[in-house]
């Protein structure tokens, strides 16, 4: 049977056992991301590592999620606003308080990364 073989060839390095990646580079996983630009990047994890939630995308800088229909919706605070913007968002105490809720949960999400 010639078959046999060449099915038996398509398998190496894919058991599921993965004893065939031993000595090889340690094995990888690549995860996708998507920004709400629709910017895709890919990012190898080690298989073990947990991939982040979030990765900035390296194109424009927004951060990028893992679920392509729903990417992460852009940070509203720009890193370039004037002073006077800032203290006027800051008089709305709902407002403040939903602003320091987004810029602590990226804090997490980065230490976490
Ligand atoms: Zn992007």
């Amino acid at each position: 049977m010639a078959g046999g073989n060449a099915i038996r060839g398509t398998r190496v390095g894919a058991g599921p056992m993965g004893e065939a990646e031993r000595g090889e580079s340690a094995p990888r996983r690549r995860v996708a991301f998507w920004c709400s630009q629709g910017h895709e990047t890919r990012v190898a994890f080690a298989s073990e590592a947990e991939a982040p939630e979030t990765w900035d995308c390296p194109r424009c800088g927004l951060p990028a999620g893992q679920d392509h229909a729903a990417p992460p919706p852009a940070p509203r605070s720009e890193p370039y606003k004037t002073h006077l913007a800032y203290v006027r968002e800051r008089r709305s105490d709902a407002d403040g308080d939903a602003l320091l809720e987004e810029a602590l949960s990226k804090l997490r999400a980065r230490r976490g990364a």
